[in-house]
């Protein structure tokens, strides 16, 4: 695995790649890597010869007070999961190659960031769209994965690569979770091996919800129900519990179908997302 620092090395290593005709597969991260990373990459060499995984913590898509001093980093970790995976490039920039020190870009699909962790985290959408955006022409991939646990991200930024015409075909890739359906994150280390236990609620409340809907319960019964449950089970603060249609994400109160049920709340001061297809 080659590890590159700087956009010229990569260029250059990338000119080579396409030079011969290779397919290239990217997986942008924050590194603090899981399993679920590692199953983006693996969904990566299905589509293309050669795979690049970024690390990048995205100062720009944190608010003011969340975790990006304390976001866990463990990069020799993550270097070795990634030479196990054969990934055959890391890019490790720093803000240097990322940010440019001109005036600010701004970028925004509206229709798509103002519901759901939008409107908690309102810096995070412009954040992830203007470094996503500058990886993808650093990058310049033929196909970018996407994990569906982040499933406004990937929406996101499959409108972005799209609207812009950039030739790259965003790839959205299942969630990977631990045994107890707990949706595997790197925040996730922030907690005890019981706390981590204890979690597997979410996805069953979820589960639960969804199972109700396909009984016929009414849609706004079975998320009062599910909301009840998360509360109980101690989520401190329900930013969402929606049902919201997977095209366009707009809410949906009668019918589920073409519907994913949303989730966000906070555990033990730790935001936590997930999602199930109805
Ligand atoms: P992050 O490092 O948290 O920014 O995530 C990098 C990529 O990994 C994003 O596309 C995430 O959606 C994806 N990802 C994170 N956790 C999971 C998971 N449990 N299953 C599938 N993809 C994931």
């Amino acid at each position: 695995m080659e590890v590159i620092k700087t956009k010229q090395s990569l260029q250059k290593a990338i000119d080579g790649h396409k030079a011969v005709g290779k397919k290239i597969a990217f997986i942008p991260t924050m590194g603090n890597l899981h399993n679920g990373h590692i199953s983006l990459v693996l969904q990566g060499k299905k589509y293309a010869e050669i795979t690049v995984v970024s690390i990048f913590i995205n100062k720009k898509q944190f608010g003011v007070n969340e975790d990006f001093e304390s976001y866990p980093r463990t990069i020799e970790e993550d270097i070795a999961k990634l030479k196990e995976a054969e990934v055959d490039i890391l890019y490790l920039p720093t803000e240097v190659e990322v940010f440019s020190s001109e005036y600010e870009l701004s970028l925004d699909i509206p229709s798509l960031t103002k519901v759901l962790c939008g409107i908690t985290r309102p810096n995070f959408f412009g954040g992830v769209l203007s470094v996503v955006l500058k990886l993808f022409l650093q990058v310049r991939p033929d196909f970018a994965i996407f994990g569906k646990k982040d499933y406004q991200q990937l929406k996101v930024v499959t409108s972005l690569a799209n609207s812009l015409d950039i030739g790259i075909k965003v790839i959205g890739s299942e969630i990977a979770r631990e045994k107890n359906g707990l949706a595997m994150s790197s925040r996730n280390n922030y907690f005890t091996k019981d706390e981590k236990e204890t979690l597997g609620f979410i996805y069953s409340t979820l589960c639960l919800i969804k199972e109700q809907i396909f009984k016929n319960k009414d849609i706004t019964a079975a998320i009062t129900e599910g909301k009840k449950q998360l509360l109980q089970h101690g989520i401190t603060k329900l930013d969402y519990l929606e049902i919201r249609d997977r095209d366009d994400l707009s809410l949906k109160t009668t019918t589920a179908s073409n519907g994913i049920i949303f989730f966000a709340g906070f555990y033990k001061n730790v935001r936590l997302i997930d999602n199930v297809e109805v």
